[in-house]
């Protein structure tokens, strides 16, 4: 994409996630003067990252293809510890007639991938690149707290007014924690998250269609060590083949591990809150794991140690799907990513779609000549129909992997089992 020489509109995009920075990045380069409001500390300067959401995820041709669309040396500096998944490697269930792996490969040959990439790296690495841009401005621990469009009804052109609160310790319990009050935005971006702020503000003004579900599933962060006694070879490395997204499938519940570039894996158990909540004792949740993923203890993946470690640290989290719509405020104001359309993560396409949502709008703001009200317009009536799809093919993609790639599996032993 081209550089496009300054507008002198000014942009506020709230929330810098990953949608929030590569939408700083990509209006930057369409010429806007962008400020990115974080209400969390700058992620580079905590020492302590067991506090940050450290899942790594797939990204996709989707989500790539925007990263390129701002600019080719930008994707490949932010791609460059990625480790192509090309295909799911199924663990079968112990009692299956035997025990065995079975590779399901994404495309006919072999060269089709998603890849994994630790969350935190690309959040830095994306603040690493906003950083180089002369005219964005990140702003860390300013939380949007409320949001007013002046004069509704009689101008159309007047700036939204934002207020912002500071959640540094220092400022939250002075003067400094007054709200601090900006009129100076020609528009604001809300890529918030899930629980967005921008979006309950936004219902004030709007008469918006919103649903939001939780499903039942909770998922519980694992870790695969990387391997101690690897040789020079990188693969060895590697406890697991690193080139799959591995699964272990249970019908109800199943444990998924993606590799990470240092040779560990990053893994997630995903179950009904019945059962998780039923693992409540250390004897519990190794009499489970020994039940269900023998495997995983026996060859060492995760000691029972460390298994006990995880499941009495790290939190249990929900899943939740949000649908909203209309997307936009006339010309003032935009959800992206999350805050536009939380999606279950079994489709790996929630970071993807958002990252789509980026060059999405970026397109229509040139195709509109610079016109935000009708981009903004014609963004909420072209994205709809795509977005609910792809939350309904996420939804649906539990099933398919947390139980029907057994059935591959069930015809290959049984024809195995036949000789
Ligand atoms: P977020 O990452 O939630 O960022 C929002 C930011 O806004 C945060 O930094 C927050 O602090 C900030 N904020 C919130 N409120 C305010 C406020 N009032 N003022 C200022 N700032 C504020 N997606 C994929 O594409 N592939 C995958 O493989 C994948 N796997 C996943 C696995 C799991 C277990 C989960 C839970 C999700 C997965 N996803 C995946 C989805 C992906 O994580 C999200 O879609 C993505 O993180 C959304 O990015 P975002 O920037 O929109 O929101």
């Amino acid at each position: 994409m081209k550089q496009y020489p300054s507008n002198s509109k000014e942009v506020a995009i709230i929330g810098a996630g990953l949608v929030g920075c590569l939408a700083a990045l990509n209006l930057a380069k369409l010429g806007y003067l962008v400020t990115i409001f974080e209400y969390r500390s700058d992620p580079r300067t905590i020492q302590d990252h067991q506090n940050l959401r450290s899942i790594n995820l797939a990204i996709s041709e989707r989500g790539i293809a925007a990263l390129q669309n701002i600019d080719l040396d930008l994707s490949k500096r932010i791609l460059d510890q990625i480790v192509p998944m090309k295909g799911r490697l199924i663990h079968s269930a112990p009692n299956s007639s035997r025990s065995i792996t079975y590779a399901q490969n994404y495309g006919v040959n072999g060269i089709e991938c998603i890849n994994s990439i630790d969350r935190n790296l690309l959040n830095i690495k994306l603040l690493n690149e906003i950083d180089t841009v002369p005219t964005i401005f990140a702003q860390f621990n300013r939380k949007l707290v409320n949001l007013i469009f002046p004069n509704e009804d009689q101008n159309d052109n007047a700036n939204p007014i934002l207020y912002f609160q500071s959640t540094t310790n220092q400022d939250s319990s002075s003067q400094n924690n007054i709200l601090k009050r900006h009129d100076n935005f020609n528009f604001l971006i809300g890529a918030d998250g899930s629980y967005s702020t921008t979006r309950s503000l936004l219902q004030k003004h709007i008469r918006m269609d919103f649903k939001q579900e939780y499903i039942d599933m909770a998922y519980l962060e694992l870790f695969i060590s990387s391997n101690p006694t690897h040789n020079t070879d990188s693969n060895s490395r590697f406890k697991l083949d690193k080139n799959y997204l591995h699964i272990w499938p249970r019908e109800n519940f199943m444990l998924i591990a993606l590799p990470n570039y240092d040779g560990s894996f990053t893994s997630t158990f995903f179950a009904p809150w019945h059962i998780m909540n039923s693992l409540n004792s250390n004897e519990e949740i190794i009499s489970f794991f020994q039940t269900n993923f023998p495997d995983v203890l026996n060859s060492n993946l995760i000691s029972q140690e460390s298994l006990l470690n995880f499941f009495n640290s790290n939190p249990k989290s929900s899943l939740i799907c949000t649908i909203c719509n209309p997307y936009n405020y006339k010309g003032k104001c935009l959800l992206i990513g999350d805050a536009a359309h939380s999606m279950v993560p079994f489709y790996g396409q929630g970071m993807n779609c958002g990252f789509e949502d980026v060059r999405i709008l970026s397109n229509l703001i040139i195709k509109n000549q610079f016109d935000i009200h009708d981009a903004f317009e014609e963004y909420t009536e072209s994205r709809h129909r795509d977005l609910i799809s792809i939350l309904q093919l996420a939804k649906d993609n539990y099933k398919e992997m947390s139980s029907n790639v057994n059935s591959s599996i069930h015809l290959l032993s049984k024809r195995l089992d036949n000789g």
